[in-house]
């Protein structure tokens, strides 16, 4: 499965996030009947927290894919490690690229850096 990691991480983070409005709605509401005041706080949350779940999961703003592989030469000093391709990016793709290109961290590192100055969005 391909997971992208910029996704998931706001995703925990969001999880984190909807604890306090909740406690907060549930002190609130603490005078009414504890079932209830769960039910209006779980639908408060859910009020906002759809909006930014659909933000994480369809934006194309956090759509940066990397492909990882083992053992590859870098393209641009030639250690044989882990390397790491950048594949696509709103405004990159290079997802049909016929000899993809690894580099290992520290030349993607600065392969990032260049592409970024290009005006390609990481
Ligand atoms: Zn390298």
């Amino acid at each position: 499965m391909d997971v992208n990691f910029k996704r998931y991480g706001l995703y925990l983070v969001r999880w984190q996030l909807s604890t306090p409005i909740l406690a907060g709605v549930l002190i609130v509401l603490s005078t009414m009947d504890a079932l209830m005041a769960t039910i209006i706080a779980n639908l408060i949350g859910g009020l906002i927290f759809f909006w930014v779940d659909r933000f994480i999961f369809t934006s194309k703003v956090l759509d940066a894919q990397w492909e990882v592989k083992d053992n590859i030469a870098c393209v641009d000093c030639g250690k044989v490690c882990r390397g790491y391709r950048l594949v696509k990016t709103p405004n990159y793709d290079k997802t049909d690229d016929k000899e993809p290109e690894f580099r290992c961290e520290e030349c993607s590192r600065k392969k990032s850096e260049e592409l970024r100055k290009r005006g390609v969005k990481l």
